[in-house]
């Protein structure tokens, strides 16, 4: 059985070939390899690749997809973060249009998680910043990830359309904005809480 990280599950897991092509095969190195579709033993997971094995069956020699995009967001509340998550895989599947629209769901669904439930979203974002949740930076940046989810919705087909390079900027204000509002200040409290642990206070 071979080892791999799992490019579903991200973890380091054993693969059972659960189908092989026998009638066909890649020559690699004078070697006969099967097509065949292996699937992950994490339990949590067990999803399938494509991959190519030896004839005996045990060894995987080549895999695909190597990487499934999608990105974890650890201290990002788990709604936020699964949309996030998904922003990221439709970007890697070339679906910029999809990725911005989930872009702009984090930004409304991080000011709704701070209790803003009023208004459109440019009030949300305008409330998001007087509160103090996001600085004046953030704001422009959250306002350029509303602008281009609107342009998404709304725009005309014959528009000039929106590329992978606007979408990956977009996707990374909408990163930025989540590092900013929940991943430092968790990091800050983890390495103030271990500083308080060494010197023994108590709070
Ligand atoms: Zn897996």
């Amino acid at each position: 059985m071979t080892s791999l990280i799992c490019p579903h599950c991200k973890g380091y897991s054993t693969f059972s070939v659960v189908w092989a092509d026998t009638t066909t095969y890649a020559k690699s190195g004078g070697e006969s390899l099967y097509d065949s579709a292996s699937r992950c033993n994490n339990p949590e997971c067990k999803r399938v690749i494509g991959s190519w094995v030896k004839p005996d069956k045990e060894q995987i020699v080549d895999y695909w997809p190597r990487k499934v995009g999608g990105k974890e967001f650890l201290d990002v509340p788990e709604h936020i973060a699964s949309t996030a998550d998904e922003a990221h895989l439709c970007m890697s599947v070339g679906a910029h249009r999809g990725a911005i629209a989930l872009a702009r769901a984090v930004v409304e669904a991080t000011a709704k998680h701070h209790g803003i439930e009023k208004g459109m979203l440019d009030k949300k974002i305008v409330e998001m910043a007087k509160q103090g949740v996001i600085s004046d930076a953030m704001k422009d940046a959250a306002d350029e990830i509303r602008f281009a989810g609107n342009e998404v919705a709304h725009a005309d087909l014959a528009e000039e359309p929106i590329t992978a390079a606007d979408a990956e900027d977009v996707l990374e204000l909408m990163d930025a904005v989540l590092t900013r509002v929940y991943q430092e200040p968790a990091q800050v409290a983890r390495v103030r809480a271990r500083r308080q642990e060494r010197k023994g206070e108590q709070s």
